[in-house]
């Protein structure tokens, strides 16, 4: 029963369309029941009626003309009581209704499923027989699957019919609100995998550039062939699967192959991409033209090199497109490395159809001050080109904007941008309240960061320097010598203030291209802390690279990520003094000075809510990430679309837990700064300013305007508001709190 599922499930994901999914469930499904009839119906909302849009078994002339209004029937009943409806007599079920047209007449039992997606009723699925039979559980639970399948490809494509239908795509298309701003600019489309038959024929002037990729391309296939030949013959010596690969090898080896290409790339100017199809393409056409079988059967050789050249080069696709001209980049998938390799003067906006508000990218979106919007859906090819309006502080993009739309956000752009203006003015002026509390602001960073040399010394630190992002970059892991050129230089760069460094903090939604972690559960997997204690000569590197590259500075402190218990803080403790002994015994009798960096850990999974008193006397500083507490307290994946709903920072439990931890960490006197998301977004900073916290690292580009906020506000007026709420009514406290923003004329910045 599981392989027969699995199969219909396969042939419903893969049909290419939605009428060929349908019909293909139908009839594979009435064969696997043994049932006489299978029929799906759609819902029309708009005229709160269901279709008969496939079937099985009834009449193919009703089909795609026969309604039942909704309610009516036992197809109605399903869709009213959205529940299974299991009967082995359905024409004694008071809903039942005789359709002549359909040609039910012989059928006695029914079983229906309501199709559902995000709570939205989409249709019925219906399977019936001639002789009165009850379905048992198994039957059900076969049906009410395959309904679950059939909703997403039902949601997809009628997003997809809509928007091809009202091709002016003027409405809004919702999606998660991940970097605020607005943009407008035209999308371009990038691709993981270039597909041979999509490679445009481009030009260039710079075929130097394109040459160098080629032969890195070659160079990196060669690689991946040598591996899987080793790994081949290792699994089976006698295994003669591993010559398809030496053939391969000597196809790319061979002087005339790259020649060609090079000879393509400089003569005509080519991309590297255009040329490998071009020159591919050609030996194809002369193979398949020979009468030999042999011959013949080398062009899938040929187009299987080719794939694997064009997906080594597919990232240089981004240099096929006209970089002096604004984009909103666009992608299935937008990764952090993709992020920093388009110029930072073209890119405007990004879109991302999979991730979350929490996810590696946003986060780097919002560090660059890039709109961005994550978790829509849109058809990739029909939007590629086109002009987008990007709205990324309400999370949605327009699709050609007429140019009504399009002036009314170029007027909110122009706004922004003076308030930004505004706000900037202050940038290095105290952060004192007006009853004359002080507050600590920091910088959020991972990528050297564009800031005038003056301004960094109007920061109180960087509270959070992410040392995955700097590794993220890399094509294999950087050696202890690289990683201290890049922390020297970060170092030194911001020589007068503190830096706090993170150790690495790979696992669940980070990974880095070399080293991926495969796990069913990510974000509860070997992440952070786990991964680098259980490769202690990772985190030692990092460690001795971090002390041997804040010589002669005093400004490094080091923090650990995803702490759960007092003993990785013990061990990792160890293990700094371990690598600050080694790096002393190194410098020692040279007069050289090395300080001992303050230590601290992150509070990202609940149980350092508990743990808090034995873990405070092993180090300096507590920083709390609210992006993983949020996630850890709500068991809500931060980068999954689907339940992005659900992600909440303002939910009451965090709230609690937030107040509770700054109660705990004051009565132990330990320092502790907030360095999550919610600190950069002005009602949250205010409701943690609330509790007590007054240290906050953020995002450079939150930096101005909460600064700015802060010089204006009440702190003492704001703990009030917040102690007579008793974090129930969490959406009233935040009413208290606009009306006080309100009163000082500061809530225009509420819900920017
Ligand atoms: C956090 O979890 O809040 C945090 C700052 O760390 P990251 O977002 O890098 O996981
Ligand atoms: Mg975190």
């Amino acid at each position: 029963m599981l392989t027969l599922l699995r199969k219909i499930i396969e042939s419903v994901i893969a049909a290419p369309n939605l009428h060929d999914a349908m019909h293909n469930l139908v009839v594979k499904t009435k064969e696997s029941l043994n049932a006489d009839c299978c029929s799906i119906y759609l819902a029309e909302p708009n005229e709160k009626r269901f279709r008969l849009v496939s079937s099985d078994g009834l009449s193919q002339d009703a089909v795609g003309k026969t309604v039942l209004q909704y309610g009516d029937g036992l197809v109605g009943y399903v869709g009213k009581k959205l529940e299974v409806i299991n009967l082995a007599d359905a024409t004694s079920h008071p809903n039942f209704k005789y359709l002549p047209e359909v040609g039910e007449d012989c059928f006695h039992s029914f079983l229906g499923v309501p199709i559902v997606d995000q709570r939205q009723l989409l249709g019925v699925l219906v399977v019936q027989q001639k002789e009165p039979r009850k379905f048992n559980e198994s039957d059900e639970s076969f049906i009410v699957t395959l309904a679950a399948q059939l909703a997403s490809k039902v949601a997809h494509a009628q997003m997809l019919n809509q928007m091809k239908l009202e091709n002016s795509f003027s409405k809004p298309v919702k999606g998660i609100a991940a970097s605020n701003g607005q943009c407008v600019a035209r999308a371009f489309v990038w691709y993981p995998q270039l597909d041979m038959d999509h490679v445009a024929m481009v030009h260039t002037d710079d075929i130097y550039t394109q040459i160098e990729l080629f032969r890195q391309a070659i160079f990196q296939v060669q690689l991946d062939l040598d591996t899987l030949m080793l790994r081949i013959s290792q699994a089976s010596p006698k295994n003669d699967s591993a010559e398809i690969f030496e053939i391969y090898s000597m196809m790319i080896n061979d002087e005339s192959f790259s020649e060609r290409i090079i000879k393509a790339i400089s003569e005509q100017k080519l991309m590297a991409v255009s040329a490998v199809k071009q020159i591919c393409e050609e030996m194809i056409a002369r193979l398949s033209d020979g009468d030999s079988k042999y011959m013949q059967d080398r062009t899938v050789d040929v187009k299987d090199v080719a794939q694997r050249l064009l997906s080594k080069l597919s990232h240089s696709q981004v240099q096929s497109y006209d970089l002096n001209t604004p984009i909103i980049l666009v992608a299935e998938e937008v990764s952090a490395s993709l992020l920093v390799e388009i110029p930072n003067k073209v890119l405007k906006g990004v879109v991302s159809l999979k991730g979350s508000v929490n996810s590696h990218a946003a986060i780097m979106a919002r560090s660059l001050n890039i709109p961005a919007v994550m978790g829509v859906e849109i058809p990739l090819d029909v939007v590629d080109k086109k002009t987008i309006v990007l709205d990324g502080t309400k999370g949605e993009i327009i699709i050609e904007p007429d140019s009504a739309v399009r002036d009314e956000y170029e007027e909110i752009i122009r706004r922004n941008r003076h308030m930004q203006e505004l706000v900037e003015k202050e940038f290095c002026k105290p952060v004192v309240s007006i009853d004359g509390q002080i507050v600590k602001i920091a910088l959020n960073a991972g990528l050297n960061v564009d800031m005038k040399q003056n301004e960094k010394e109007f920061l109180d630190g960087v509270g959070l320097y992410r040392t995955e992002i700097p590794f993220l970059l890399q094509s294999s892991f950087p050696t202890e010598v690289e990683q201290q050129g890049f922390y020297s230089e970060f170092l030194n760069s911001f020589s007068r203030i503190p830096v706090c460094m993170r150790t690495l903090d790979v696992g669940g939604d980070k990974q880095l291209p070399y080293f991926r972690i495969d796990e069913i559960n990510p974000a509860l997997g070997w992440r952070g802390v786990r991964m680098t204690l259980d490769n202690q000569s990772i985190l030692l590197s990092q460690y001795k690279a971090m002390l041997r590259a804040s010589e002669g500075l005093e400004n490094l402190n080091i923090m650990i990520p995803m702490v759960t218990s007092a003993d990785e803080v013990r061990n990792a403790r160890l293990l700094l003094d371990d690598a600050y002994n080694e790096v002393i015994d190194e410098i020692k009798g040279e007069g050289r000075t090395l300080r001992y960096p303050k230590f601290g850990v992150m509070i990202e999974v609940p149980s350092m809510l508990f743990i808090l008193d034995e873990v405070a006397p092993m180090v300096d500083f507590f920083s709390i990430g609210t992006n993983d507490l949020t996630q850890y307290l709500l068991a809500v994946d931060r980068s999954n679309s689907k339940v992005s709903h659900l992600y909440n920072p303002y939910h009451p439990a965090v709230l609690k837990v937030l107040r509770e931890i700054s109660k705990k960490l004051e009565a132990l006197d330990k320092k502790v700064d907030v360095c999550g998301e919610l600190c950069g977004n002005v009602m949250g900073m205010i409701i943690l300013l609330a509790f007590g916290y007054r240290i906050f690292s953020m995002n450079l580009s939150s930096i101005a305007k909460i600064k700015y906020i802060i010089r204006r506000i009440d702190i003492g007026r704001i703990t009030r508001i917040v102690e007579d709420n008793d974090l129930k009514d969490v959406e009233s406290l935040k009413k208290a709190l606009s009306d006080y923003m309100d009163d000082i004329g500061l809530q225009r910045f509420i819900n920017e």
